[in-house]
């Protein structure tokens, strides 16, 4: 099968991974010069992680993240340092946060390529039952078609069995399948951040929540600490300083977030307005187009599930694919994949949506009273609640 992944972020080069694996011969089109992580760190819940098992890269994301983020206290914190709640181990007992400068390493060694420079082609061919993939940056993508037509910014075209948009939240594939669908912006953006060194957090972790303001503390492997810092404001927003701006927006929270700051460099702080797709998408495939991750479900980042969703998306084909995909059952394998998809990564996104309301309310009686239901929440409720999120397991076709 050859298959067209429009977009290298990552569910595109997720997906690349394990289509390959699946014996189709991938062309991965990115309108960047080069491979790039954007963003700063991740959290990988559970299902994440098994998503990249499925994905055969199991053990490479084990090497670059650390089991002892387990050890953490994490949940909630008031401003002043005091748990509001704290999160029972059981919930997030396999979270890893990592780089996603390594999670973006991790994959390309995985299409076993060095994509780097403009123009360049790379191209693999695996081992004799493997696929290949090459990678086309600086290749923008401006219109694909039901019949698997892909339509460079340069005027090329180019045909393949199957095309895969993973081209983001502003998806141009998207257009094939729903045009002009719209987009919502949340009423808040985020700020985020690498500390420059490791900073000792004291075994403690999670988010600290204001009104209509957060910040979530976040422990790498290396004891360098990815921080998140969140704020109701414009979609178009601007600031004369980013660093500047978010160390005076959490000027006297608790310790180390101040510290966290200072920490990160002013160019490695960067904030991202934070949009979703404005209604579910009615369906995910079109003749021979298929959407995945942000593509098909962009979601507000409340609960940690829009890169998690992603690996789920790009495992799900990978597994049909290698199971049923001759492209004559191509029809048969998209309906599987919609059906195994887009209900569940749906009702993430609306979950995550509500979240964020609640998270960033700034009413005085409203924070109070969420605050009061975060403490007296039985942990057996917040682990099931967790559950119902990471329990995910690959399709026995
Ligand atoms: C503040 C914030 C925090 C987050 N935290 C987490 C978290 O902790 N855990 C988690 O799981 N998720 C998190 N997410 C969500 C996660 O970042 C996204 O869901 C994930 O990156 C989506 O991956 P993707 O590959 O679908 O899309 P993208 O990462 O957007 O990648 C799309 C790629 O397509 C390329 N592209 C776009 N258009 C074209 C075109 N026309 N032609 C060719 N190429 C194109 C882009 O250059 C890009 O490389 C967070 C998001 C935000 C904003």
């Amino acid at each position: 099968m050859r298959v067209a992944i429009v977009g290298a972020g990552i569910g595109g080069l997720s997906a690349a991974v394990g289509l390959r694996r699946a014996g189709a011969r991938v062309t991965v089109f990115e309108t960047s010069a080069a491979v790039r992580a954007g963003g700063s760190g991740l959290s990988v819940f559970a299902n994440g992680i098994r998503a990249l098992e499925t994905l055969g890269l199991g053990p490479a994301f084990a090497s670059v993240t650390d089991r002892g983020v387990e050890g953490f206290t994490a949940g909630q914190r008031r401003p002043d340092g005091r748990w509001i709640a704290r999160i029972p181990t059981e919930s997030i007992g396999r979270l890893r946060i990592v780089d996603r400068a390594d999670l973006h390493r991790i994959l390309l060694d995985a299409v076993d390529r060095d994509t780097t420079g403009p123009d360049r082609v790379a191209s693999t061919a695996g081992p004799d039952d493997m696929g290949e993939v090459s990678i086309r940056c600086d290749s923008e993508v401006i219109s694909a078609r039901g019949d698997g037509t892909v339509v460079c910014a340069d005027g090329r075209t180019e045909r393949f069995d199957l095309v895969i948009g993973a081209d983001g939240i502003r998806s141009r594939v998207r257009e094939a399948i729903a045009p002009g669908h719209p987009l919502r912006y949340s009423g808040y953006g985020a700020w985020r951040g690498i500390t420059a060194a490791p900073v000792d957090l004291d075994g403690q972790a999670g988010e600290t929540v204001g009104r209509g303001r957060r910040f979530g503390i976040a422990p790498l492997a290396d004891g360098r600490v990815y921080w998140f810092a969140v704020a109701n404001m414009p979609a178009d927003a601007v600031f004369p300083g980013e660093k500047s701006t978010v160390e005076q927006m959490f000027t006297g929270w608790h310790r180390p977030v101040m510290d966290l700051i200072e920490a990160t460099p002013a160019e490695a702080i960067h904030r991202t307005p934070i949009w979703d797709l404005g209604a579910p998408l009615p369906r995910c495939h079109a003749g021979r187009i298929v959407l995945l991750g942000d593509a098909a479900h962009a979601m507000t980042p409340n609960l940690g599930q829009g890169g998690g969703q992603a690996l789920e998306d790009a495992a799900t084909l990978a597994v049909l694919a290698g199971r049923m995909g001759d492209p004559a059952r191509l029809e048969h394998m998209l309906d599987r994949y919609d059906g195994l998809r887009r209900s569940r990564s749906q009702d993430i996104a609306r979950t995550s949506y509500l979240v964020g309301r609640v998270f960033q309310t700034e009413s005085r009686i409203l924070s109070g009273l969420r605050n009061a239901v975060l403490h007296a929440l039985p942990p057996r409720l917040a682990a099931g609640a967790a559950a119902s999120v990471q329990d995910w397991a690959p399709p026995q076709c």
